[in-house]
């Protein structure tokens, strides 16, 4: 009723009357209306919503106000620390329809400054979030990071001659970890068991056959398998890849590896390069690992510049002097592309052609302040439901280069949704195209597409790939990234940065990246600032 915008009267006296009538000392199931009436907070009218309610099961107004309530705004009833004045105004002042969207919205900072929220009750409901998130068992990458790497550290100081390395999901990068699984090499199997088995590295730790299982603070699932050194590295590769890439390797082996003295040696018998924890996903790499030609994957220090960030100007944090003098002084990069949302985007506080205007200017003036660093004027053009960006010509050919995103209506068929991307691809004003799905890992899919199609209408039109690094996107997905190259596209590990801090998610965007096989050659953001200041003018055909 309160989302609804009821009477506060009429809101007040139901509530009234389902407190009373919970702590009633009797049940009120086969009470009869006279006796319904009767009861403190009830009377009449409500008597007759009780009786409904224990006749039929349901109540017509509430299946109504229910029906014209989407699920997801239902479903964020339930996150503690907002009631439903707070998600009224999620709901219809910021436009956002479930809890995923909300999580996303409140590391977007988009919470601060919607009525009567603040930085505290934003944090609040991102934990609340986070908990319920986690809870599934399942978490990104980015949210166990420290800790897994915490408990190997404990397990390396409790066995210092020992070997331990992650297997599994943590150790190829996936993004998304169901499992922490590793493997303890000792001289002594049982005596490391047993260890291990009364140690305090992990809660609810239990011995199975061969291995220990636990958990981390976080709920998340450990095993550690114990082995004799001897075996170490046959368990490490065997549990290390993916189930049909394992196989696939041991197929091409002849002969006996029990007792291999490194990973390289079992891929160096099995007639291939060694191939990269990361890469170990079916056979994708086999036929480049046996011909030499594996790629020599992307590093963070390949980075030389970041493109796709937000500032005040929209929704950031920081300005765009302070982005500016962190990415320079302590990233050490050579450019910076300001992004900031465009016009349509009014829940984010897109520009308006003359803030457009403004900024240009500010960065004009913070250009000519700043020595050995560029910003590049860029933009987030919102892709409109019918495919075009959101301003004229004549304003879109003032920026550097152009980001466009979809933000919006992300209900949309296969067909539409690849249809609406293909269009804004062909924009020539199209610099990069953003988060190509608009999914948010473990908690909204993205809108279908069919890949090859968006993908090769890139390749036809020169539009770079974003691979949005915040580790809720991870977005265009790994699994594309080798399809991508292999058609001559480029992509660019862009943070979506919302604050200075915001740049550090680069590090997440390299790992997926490494896992989707990319390699600086073919990272936009790899170019130096002279190389991408010409490629910018090639594609605007300035240069
Ligand atoms: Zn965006
Ligand atoms: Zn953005």
């Amino acid at each position: 009723m309160e989302l609804h915008d009821a009477n506060p009267f009429k809101i007040k006296s139901v509530a009234n009357a389902a407190f009373k009538v919970d702590k009633l000392p009797y049940p009120i199931a086969g009470k009869t209306f006279a006796e319904l009436e009767k009861i403190d907070g009830v009377g009449k009218s409500l008597a007759g919503k009780i009786s409904e309610l224990l006749e039929t099961g349901t109540m017509v107004e509430m299946d109504e106000l229910l029906s014209k309530t989407p699920s997801g705004v239902i479903e964020m009833m339930g996150i503690k620390g907002i009631g439903p004045k707070k998600v009224a105004i999620i709901w219809q002042d910021l436009g956002i329809e479930n809890v995923g969207e909300l999580f996303y919205a409140c590391n977007e900072n988009r919470l601060v400054e919607a009525k009567g929220f603040g930085l505290k009750t934003q944090d609040d409901v991102r934990k609340a979030i986070e908990f319920t998130m986690d809870s599934h068992g399942k978490f990104l990458y980015a949210r166990v990071e420290a800790e897994a790497h915490d408990l190997i550290q404990q397990i390396k100081s409790i066995f210092p001659d020992g070997m331990v390395e992650f297997t599994g999901e943590f150790r190829r990068l996936c993004e998304i970890i169901s499992k922490l699984t590793m493997v303890l090499g000792s001289r002594d199997q049982s005596i490391a068991f047993n260890t291990l088995l009364h140690s305090d590295v992990m809660s609810n730790i239990a011995a199975h056959e061969n291995h220990i299982t636990g958990k981390l603070v976080n709920g998340l699932e450990v095993e550690i398998t114990c082995v004799e050194k001897r075996y170490y590295y046959k368990e490490l590769f065997v549990q290390t890849g993916n189930e049909e890439h394992v196989k696939v390797v041991l197929d091409r082996i002849t002969g006996d590896i029990d007792q291999p003295e490194s990973e390289e040696i079992i891929y160096k018998k099995a007639g291939l390069d060694f191939i990269l924890p990361e890469l170990r996903e079916g056979s994708a790499y086999i036929g480049k690992a046996e011909s030499n030609s594996l790629p020599a994957l992307i590093t963070l220090r390949d980075l030389k510049g970041t493109l796709h960030n937000h500032s005040t100007w929209s929704d950031g944090i920081n300005t765009v002097e302070e982005m500016s003098l962190y990415c320079r002084d302590e990233l050490k990069l050579e450019y910076l592309g300001m992004c900031d949302h465009s016009k349509s985007a009014f829940y984010a506080r897109g520009l308006s052609i003359e803030s457009v205007l403004q900024q240009h200017e500010e960065i004009d003036h913070l250009n000519k302040k700043l020595s050995g660093f560029h910003i590049f004027k860029g933009i987030e053009s919102d892709i409109l439901y019918d495919g075009s960006l959101d301003y004229p010509d004549e304003i879109l050919k003032r920026f550097d280069f152009i980001v466009a995103s979809v933000h919006s209506i992300l209900k949309m068929d296969e067909e539409k949704a690849t249809s609406r991307l293909i269009k804004a691809i062909e924009n020539p004003f199209t610099t990069i195209l953003g988060h190509p799905t608009g999914r948010l890992l473990l908690s909204r899919n993205g809108y279908p597409i069919d890949y090859k199609k968006v993908i090769d209408a890139c390749a036809e039109n020169n539009v770079v790939i974003e691979i949005n690094a915040n580790p809720l996107r991870l977005d265009l997905d790994w699994r594309w990234h080798k399809y991508a190259l292999e058609k001559g596209v480029w992509l660019s590990i862009n943070p979506d940065a919302h604050r200075k801090e915001g740049f550090l998610d680069m590090h997440y965007g390299i790992l997926v990246a490494r896992k989707g096989g990319l390699y600086k050659e073919r990272c936009l953001n790899s170019l130096s600032l002279q190389e991408i200041s010409s490629y910018f003018d090639k594609k605007a055909g300035r240069g």
